[in-house]
């Protein structure tokens, strides 16, 4: 898919969870918060859900942790303009409490279409509740900043923006962690072409 198709569906996933009403979540919200950024983006951005800021403008990470997001982009030079930033559930929870495994679950299908599309060679999990829906069974004090590859996809877990914003001796971590993206993506495109050039290598018959 190019990128212009890819922007046509990722726009219909947009309406669909703009219209969604599978959980009781969009009940008192203003907007659902689809996600948005690069259709083409090498690396995608997972964070938990909507804030009031979020709900109030349909963006995601448009608040307080979205100027610290903005910030680590830029620290490894990127804008949101090159990544595609969404949440693992669409409507903002009342209150900003955690979402429920009913939520997260009906929820799901929107950001793992989304991943199809835009097919990046990063998930970035911030927080627990995006790591949890991705990488299940780990501890983020534990995981963070490290790579795994499930299925042949590479996801990169972070803490929270927000949890930086309660507990300052995070932001350093944020920012280690962060520095270690663009490295860990040479690497899989390395691997890439190491892989590329093995598979030219099988494809040649031997004539002589
Ligand atoms: N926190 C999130 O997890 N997502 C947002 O979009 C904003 C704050």
């Amino acid at each position: 898919m190019n990128p212009e198709e890819k922007k046509i569906v990722l726009d219909k996933i947009a309406e669909q969870v703009k219209a969604c009403q599978l959980c009781p979540l969009y009940k008192g919200t203003t907007n659902g918060v689809p996600g948005e950024g690069n259709p083409n983006a090498e690396i995608m951005f997972i964070g938990e859900g909507p804030g009031a800021k979020e709900d109030e403008l349909g963006r995601p990470f448009v608040g307080a942790a979205g100027r610290l997001l903005e910030d680590l982009l830029k620290h490894v030079g990127l804008t949101r303009n090159d990544v595609f930033i969404a949440n693992v559930v669409k409507h903002r929870p009342p209150g900003n409490r955690d979402p429920l495994p009913e939520e997260l679950a009906v929820c799901w299908p929107y950001l793992q279409k989304q991943v199809e599309i835009i097919d990046p060679k990063i998930i970035v999990t911030l927080g627990r509740h995006s790591l949890g829906r991705f990488v299940p069974g780990k501890v983020i004090s534990k995981v963070h900043g490290q790579p795994f590859r499930i299925n042949g996809r590479i996801f990169f877990p972070m803490y929270h923006p927000a949890a930086a914003l309660y507990s300052g001796n995070l932001r350093p971590t944020l920012f280690e962690d962060m520095a270690k993206v663009p490295k860990v993506l040479t690497q899989i495109k390395k691997e890439e072409i190491a892989n590329t050039k093995k598979e030219e290598k099988k494809e040649l018959p031997k004539l002589f």
